[in-house]
């Protein structure tokens, strides 16, 4: 019997500590190294069988993985091509070492973020053994069993054995911190993760663990849907069914396979990201695929397979790799093309289903602009009332009653049927049509749609008055006397909550619309709404809310409040005014006298007798401030048609909304 001693040719002086160093966080990867290279030397040999250069009986193929939980030892069976005591020394002791020695060298800075993808092959054994035997049998006629051992150190022992079975054994001697590798449920565990497809039948505790030919290695046409629910079902036992699924199977110019699916999406807490499962040729690689599906894709469950996808290269690296970018763009390419077949093919069931898979069109149209002008195509609006619309028809539909006087189309929108059901109502009247925005994303969205779409303009149906909202016509603007209309703001802002900030326009609305509607602009609002989501607008979200009021001078109430705010503060206001007039005189002749003088040939005297007129003229504006205001807060219809403005908005709270009450019914009395 011969024995060779060795020392094994790494460039490393020992590469073991740093192998265990660097890949700690991946550890486990070992097994799926170790199973995968039991299924090549099986395939190996029924392919060497097929081609009739193996005349021997193949017998029982499966890979059999035995755990001894006592001796902390697990092993790895193959009944594949084997390994002479030559080939050994030619793949494990010079190729595999030296080259794991390379790679470690050339990738050491960026270890961590590719060894989850890229194993180092048998030689990840050593990530959680202190001793490693291989032994094997060559399927070649008469050849002889041989025995390689190696504890971790370069050095390694090569002997000749009586072994018997054709094929491999791998035997790790696990070290103290990797005992659980040989417990039961660690193991299963394991094999559930890396091996549930892989190609040839694995044993564990006398179980097959793996499906050896997985739904998405079978032929499209010769699948029924409930296998394709029923696999998805295995995949995610927790659940609810998927929407709709698109099998991909391409050959040229990549190869790659898999089933995608469209999960139910109902708000943004439903959304993760680790959903579809990587493999290449069956053997599971990874669950985040980021960088190699556009993003808003990570939002669907399942499977890609390719073998096309680089595995040894860095994340950062991944997205410019030419064949990612085209199998990126192929998958986008037939997930759009999927959604529109189904929404042409299966237009009832398409719509039942939008409210579900709005959230993830919508994210797709948002993020990558080859999907969004595909989507423009399928996507579809929904009105108030439920019935759905692709953006042709819409765009048909209100084309010629919803354009403003400057040929804009304006889409009306609202974000809750419920708080803003007076503004809807006030729209539908008029024979609009108001779309249901009510996503987390709507507000990206409709700015989004403003630049698709030509022409067009978005407007929530609360951000101003249904006549300002499409305006036909240059408006009329009320006539009010002079500073009317900032005397009745100030009025008004004085019975409104102070956290807000009100400008007052006075509007001509006809006697039977509302007397006072809360607005709130348009572009703000988006902006405010955008920041809270996180768009790098966070100035906007420190704005208080700032909100229009709406005075509806036909309105009988509001003629009446007019009415009696003349009658409370008329003369007071002539006074007032009279005084600011006279001082405006004096400031005026200063102005005149001092125009084209430079500020140190005025005389002290003259600045002096300056600033003392602005102080009292703003001092009166302040009188004025205060005499409306006192007004407003004196006046009961005043306060009562403020109180159901907010109201209508949903902004009446607490103290306000109790005084609101108690008022009401006394006027009830
Ligand atoms: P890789 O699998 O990437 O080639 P490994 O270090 O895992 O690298 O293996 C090196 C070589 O050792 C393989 O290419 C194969 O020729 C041989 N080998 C490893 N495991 C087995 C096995 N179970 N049966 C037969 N040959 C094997």
């Amino acid at each position: 019997m011969t024995q060779t001693k060795g020392k094994i040719g790494v460039t490393t002086e020992n590469i073991f500590p740093v192998i265990k160093k660097f890949l700690y966080s991946d550890h486990e990867i070992f097994l799926r190294e170790l199973v995968a290279n039991a299924v090549d030397a099986t395939q190996k040999l029924k392919a060497i069988a097929g081609k009739g250069e193996f005349k021997g009986e193949l017998g029982d193929t499966a890979i059999k993985i035995e755990a001894d939980d006592k001796k902390h030892i697990l092993r790895i069976t193959d009944r594949g091509i084997g390994m002479t005591e030559e080939e050994i020394d030619r793949y494990i002791n010079q190729i595999a070492f030296s080259s794991a020695g390379e790679f470690l060298e050339k990738y050491k800075d960026q270890l961590d973020s590719i060894i989850g993808h890229f194993g180092l092959g048998f030689y990840s054994a050593f990530m959680v053994s202190e001793k490693v035997e291989i032994e094997s049998l060559s399927y070649k006629e008469g050849s002889k069993g041989v025995k390689w051992t190696c504890d971790g150190s370069p050095e390694f022992t090569m002997q000749e054995t009586k072994r018997q079975d054709r094929g491999t054994t791998i035997t790790l001697h696990l070290d103290s911190d990797s005992h659980e590798f040989a417990t039961k449920q660690k193991v299963e565990q394991l094999l559930n993760k890396y091996c549930k497809f892989m190609p040839v039948q694995i044993s564990f505790d006398g179980k097959t663990v793996n499906d050896c030919e997985p739904l998405w290695a079978k032929t499209p046409s010769e699948i029924k849907d409930d296998e394709y629910l029923n696999f998805y079902r295995k995949l995610y036992p927790m659940k609810e069914d998927p929407l709709f699924w698109i099998h991909l199977n391409v050959d040229y110019p990549f190869n790659l396979t898999g089933i995608l699916y469209f999960p139910k999406i109902k708000d943004r807490m439903d959304v993760s990201k680790d959903r579809i499962q990587l493999y290449c040729n069956q053997m599971f690689v990874t669950d985040s695929v980021e960088n190699i599906v556009p993003e808003f894709l990570t939002l669907l469950y399942g499977v890609i397979d390719s073998p096309d996808i680089p595995l040894n290269v860095s994340r950062s690296y991944l997205q410019a790799d030419s064949n990612v970018k085209k199998i990126s763009t192929y998958i986008t390419k037939k997930v759009a093309d999927r959604l529109e077949d189904i929404s042409k093919e299966k237009k009832e069931e398409f719509e039942t289903k939008w409210d579900n898979l709005k959230l993830f069109i919508e994210y797709g149209m948002l993020t990558d602009e080859k999907f969004c002008d595909r989507a423009m195509k399928f996507a579809l609006l929904k009105t108030i009332d439920g019935s759905f619309f692709n953006y042709e028809d819409f765009g048909k539909l209100i084309e010629k009653e919803q354009k403003d006087k400057d040929k804009k189309v304006v889409y009306l929108y609202a974000t809750d049927s419920t708080a803003q059901y007076q503004y809807i109502q006030a729209a539908k009247d008029k024979g609009y049509q108001v779309l249901l925005f009510d996503s987390q994303l709507d507000s990206h969205f409709v700015n989004l749609l403003e630049t698709k779409i030509k022409d067009s303009r978005f407007s929530r149906v609360d951000s101003d008055t249904v006549d300002n909202l499409i305006r036909k016509e240059d408006s009329q603007k009320p006539q009010l006397k002079d500073g009317e209309e900032l005397d009745l703001e100030h009025a008004f802002a004085a019975v409104l909550p102070e956290e807000g900030r009100y400008s007052l326009q006075a509007e001509n609305m006809g006697e039977n619309a509302a007397p006072l509607l809360i607005t709130q602009n348009e572009f703000m609002r988006r902006y405010k709404e955008m920041s809270s989501l996180g768009g790098g607008l966070n100035f906007y979200g420190e704005l208080p809310d700032s909100y229009t009021l709406k005075l509806n001078v036909e309105n009988p109430l509001v003629k009446q409040i007019l009415l009696q705010k003349d009658q409370a503060t008329e003369e007071k206001v002539k006074d007032l005014s009279l005084q600011s007039a006279n001082i405006q005189d004096a400031l005026d002749l200063i102005e005149k006298d001092t125009k084209n003088k430079k500020d140190e040939d005025i005389p002290q005297e003259l600045k002096d007798k300056r600033s003392k007129l602005n102080d009292s003229l703003s001092d009166l504006r302040n009188q004025r401030k205060n005499l409306m205001a006192d007004f407003g807060k004196g006046n009961t219809l005043l306060k009562q048609i403020t109180d159901l403005a907010l109201l209508a908005n949903g902004m009446l709270k607490g103290k306000q909304l109790s005084e609101f009450v108690s008022r009401s019914l006394a006027l009830l009395k």
